[in-house]
């Protein structure tokens, strides 16, 4: 019912030569990969080239962040509608990088959601707790807090235009994934929250893993009944990487 989606966040890696090879690599195994969407999500540098290379392929592409604003003096930010010039139907929104390295707030991160959505892009909303939150126990708190900021800001029906991405920080980058478990079941509760506004939206939503998914724990995360692909970091800069995950979700 809900077709899942296996995202690359490149984060920022890459040159013009190593983003070439990745693309071409990936486009050549895109068909192989049925029962999933693919879709990379850029430095905004490589937009253009990732344009022409994806341009009637498959797969989908995106970027990484964007300002809240839809022009004006914000030296270093880029637009929604610059994002949708160069073809993108994703930007990623609120990941946890930009939460603590760029000190975005749950507010924040509500607003450049809705900015996206009125662009008609979608958003693929972050949300997850720290190492310290977990062994606090306050992960259900952390994510609801943030979710509730974006549900508070959009609506359901404005949820229901985006992907959710489960992505403990304490996965991120570590090589320490979250059990299939533990994922399944914060993501049974972003759910359950979403229902508790609209079942119809929640029964829907795509909601993705994201936290060192390689190509050898992602089925057995993707076979949770509430994880529906992954938003994948490290691993999508090996296009062979990046396709298995793609087959196994
Ligand atoms: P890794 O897959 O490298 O852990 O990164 C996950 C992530 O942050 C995706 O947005």
């Amino acid at each position: 019912m809900r077709k899942p989606l296996v995202a690359g966040n490149w984060k920022m890696n890459g040159t013009r030569e190593s983003a070439r090879t990745l693309l071409d690599g990936i486009k050549a195994g895109a068909m192989a990969v049925n029962g999933a969407d693919l879709a990379v999500c850029v430095p905004y540098v490589f937009l253009q080239q990732v344009q022409e290379a994806l341009d009637g392929s498959p797969i989908a592409w995106g970027g990484q962040d964007l300002s809240k604003e839809p022009k004006g003096a914000f030296t270093g930010d880029i637009s929604a509608a610059m994002l949708l010039e160069f073809g993108c139907r994703f930007v990623i929104v609120g990941h946890s990088e930009r939460r603590t390295l760029h000190g975005e707030s749950d507010t924040e991160v509500a607003e450049k959601t809705a900015a996206a959505l009125e662009a008609g892009l979608t958003p693929i909303v972050c949300v997850g707790e720290t190492l310290e939150e977990r062994e606090q126990d306050v992960t259900n708190d952390v994510v609801g807090r943030q979710l509730d900021a974006v549900l508070a800001r959009v609506g359901s029906a404005g949820l229901g235009r985006c992907v959710v991405a489960y992505e403990p920080v304490w996965a991120i980058g570590t090589g320490r994934t979250a059990t299939p478990e533990q994922a399944q079941e914060v993501h049974a509760f972003i759910r359950a929250r979403v229902a508790a506004e609209d079942a119809e939206v929640a029964g829907a939503l795509k909601i993705l893993y994201g936290g060192s998914m390689k190509p050898d724990n992602a089925a057995e995360l993707c076979a949770k009944p509430d994880i529906d692909g992954g938003l994948i970091g490290g691993a999508s800069l090996v296009a062979e990487d990046f396709l298995a995950i793609g087959r196994a979700a």
